[in-house]
């Protein structure tokens, strides 16, 4: 399995996954249970709760993929407490397994911990632990934390918890939202967060204390809440008030606000459906994606994949990348990626076909394959006929510790977090994100691209994040355009260049969910054939925002506009010559052409989405679809 090491520098919050815990006079683990469940639309593979006696004794339970299976797992169990702390995962380091999940607890079973987050220098604490004889259970870099706590108290002799607590933090770097128990002080938990979203829920008289990674598991007991701030620790104990300090220990006047919300508008994270929550999240996914490896002081990208295996992949006599669906789209925009910056030949294979071929493979052949599963299973099989015949083996997926990353000798994990919604959307800009961050990274260090070039590419890579959120401003626009097309049979979508896969994407993203008939073509074929369906009923939809093809594209919507056809054009700002013949534009920030796929599919994505749901299908779940192709 290929590891993920690289990460720095958290500007906004992550949108991970769960935290769940309550200290009070009822029964914990129901409402840990629930509150987890009301956490599930934020994705996860697997979940764990601990619960702490008032005597001390620590029961610590997990359980592999649903929480219904963690539900299973305890329904026999004795488990009468008061205080608990629960955590659905989604793993960043080390395979979704029981012994990955949370809560972890400290060698002697003093503390447990459960953490979103990642903690960005793990390995160099890890070894250091290790060589006092500290052993560690897990792979995941969660377990520093609670054996780090453990480390200060017992070496440093800190007595205080929260004291420890705070030296522990001082010396971690990296995103965290974490709640400890101690077995020492029943009743107690102590809470931290930094980057990652952590709630406390405050009960009457402060007699109880809800813990969420957000309101959703709180709102149904109260509405009394405390957003806790980057750098704070609170401590929270029934009967007494919160106490909130910060880790360089300034004591913080809680401020409680009270929430309006209905737990209705809390679910999925207040969308209406997964698909539209994943749209609206792939700016702060691909700020996740690029963390640690897209470098903006430094003008430069750092691939732990590249600096491992330099040798190979600078060498390589060919990439062959093998994929299916959408992850064959975005291998098709890698093809122009990797030939324009490294200057080396790449051919993109639908891996159902490579699979049953007898594919020339040579030894200098490098093959990536892409799946956001990382579980699909002709790529699975593609890459293994691949080893058999020497090739060496890179994998770009979504999910760690999964059948392709285990496969594969390295690669890069697109860290977008869990994908729910069928029809895949953030997992694609992932994937375009990783393919431009590999095909830069390689090409300067094959010198084939020039410094000057590199440096500018990497800032503006950087700030893609911030142009697909001027996009997605534009969501009410696509809303009012998608509404003419409720009945439409056909669509046609055309583009060249790096907007020619795109419109392969966008017209597959159509017909996953409404079931429309749609295809994707590059504009000067349209002459060739598909010219003869153009009238008035057939919607064009034309991503013009390629800067050296762009009089070719006016001329081939020209050819549109003559034979009746209405045309919806996706445009860079400024634009005025496409805007003025197109019957509808949709402007999306400037950016360099090699980018402007990440941007541009975003329409693609509301325009699918919004005639879907205007058809009233089930936009997250189309029929005949699965999210995980596990059969060929
Ligand atoms: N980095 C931690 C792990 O891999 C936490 C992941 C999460 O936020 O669920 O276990």
């Amino acid at each position: 399995m290929f590891v993920f090491s690289e990460h720095v520098n958290l500007k906004k919050e992550r949108l991970m996954c769960g935290i769940v815990g309550y200290t009070g006079s009822r029964e914990a683990s129901p409402i840990l249970i629930g509150g987890l469940r009301r956490l599930e639309y934020r994705g996860y593979d697997s979940a764990g709760l601990a619960l702490l006696g008032e005597d001390g004794d620590m029961q610590v339970y997990k359980a592999v993929g649903k929480v219904a299976n963690l539900e299973d797992l305890i329904k026999d169990k004795n488990l009468s407490s008061g205080t608990g702390i629960a955590h659905t995962r989604w793993a960043t380091h080390g395979a979704p397994s029981t012994i990955n999940s949370h809560p972890h607890q400290s060698q002697s079973g003093r503390f447990a911990i459960v953490h979103n987050g990642i903690i960005e220098n793990y390995a160099v604490i890890r070894k250091r632990l290790m060589g006092m004889g500290y052993t560690f259970r897990s792979e995941t870099d969660t377990e520093v934390l609670v054996q780090l706590l453990e480390y200060m108290v017992t070496n440093r002799g800190i007595t205080d918890t929260v004291e420890a607590v705070r030296a522990t933090l001082k010396e971690v770097i990296g995103a965290y939202a974490i709640c400890i128990l101690d077995r020492t002080r029943p009743g107690e938990i102590i809470l931290a967060k930094q980057s990652s979203p952590l709630v406390v829920g405050v009960g009457e008289g402060n007699s109880e204390f809800f813990v969420g990674s957000d309101a959703s598991p709180i709102v149904e007991y109260t509405k009394e809440v405390i957003y806790l701030e980057d750098a704070q620790i609170a401590r929270i104990v029934p009967g007494q008030p919160i106490s909130i300090t910060t880790i360089e220990n300034r004591c913080v006047q809680p401020h409680v606000q009270h929430l309006e919300m209905s737990i209705g508008s809390l679910e999925k994270g207040g969308y209406d459906h997964f698909m539209l929550k994943e749209i609206f999240e792939q700016p702060q996914v691909l700020r996740d994606c690029m963390r640690g490896r897209v470098l903006p002081s430094r003008h430069s990208i750092v691939l732990s994949a590249l600096s491992s295996h330099s040798e190979v992949l600078t060498h390589a006599g060919r990439f062959i990348i093998i994929s299916c669906g959408t992850s064959w789209h975005a291998g098709l925009i890698g093809k122009q990626l990797i030939e324009n910056f490294c200057d080396t030949p790449v051919e993109v294979e639908y891996a159902s076909e490579f699979r049953y071929r007898n594919p020339v493979i040579r030894k200098d052949d490098v093959v990536i394959a892409i799946s956001q599963s990382g579980e699909t299973a002709d790529t699975l099989a593609a890459m293994q006929l691949a080893k058999e015949k020497g090739a060496f083996l890179f994998g770009i997926v979504n999910v760690i510790g999964s059948s392709i990353a285990r496969t594969a000798t390295t690669g890069i994990y697109t860290h977008v977090g869990p994908e729910v919604g069928v029809a895949s959307t953030k997992a694609f800009t992932g994937q375009l994100t990783v393919l431009s961050m590999f095909a830069l990274a390689l090409g300067h260090l094959k010198g084939t691209i020039t410094d000057g070039f590199y440096h500018e590419a990497v800032d503006e890579l950087y700030h893609i994040p911030d142009k697909m959120e001027k996009v997605l401003e534009e969501d009410a626009r696509i809303a009012d355009m998608a509404k003419q097309f409720t009945y439409a049979r056909n669509f046609l979508y055309l583009g060249r260049g790096y907007n020619y896969p795109l419109a392969m994407e966008g017209a597959l993203k159509l017909k996953e969910i409404s079931y429309i008939h749609a295809e994707g073509y590059p504009a000067a074929e349209m002459k060739h054939g598909p010219i003869a369906l153009i009238d008035a009923d057939m919607p064009v939809v034309f991503v013009a925002t390629q800067r050296h093809i762009y009089d070719k594209a006016i001329s081939n919507i020209q050819e549109v506009k003559s034979r009746k056809g209405k045309v919806y054009a996706i445009v860079f700002e400024g634009d005025e010559n496409v805007s003025k013949v197109a019957d509808f534009a949709i402007k999306v920030p400037v950016t360099s052409d090699f980018l402007s796929p990440i941007v541009s599919t975003v329409p693609l994505q509301l325009l699918a989405y919004h005639v879907a749901v205007n058809k009233g299908l089930n936009v997250d779940m189309p029929r005949n679809l699965a999210k995980s192709v596990t059969v060929e």
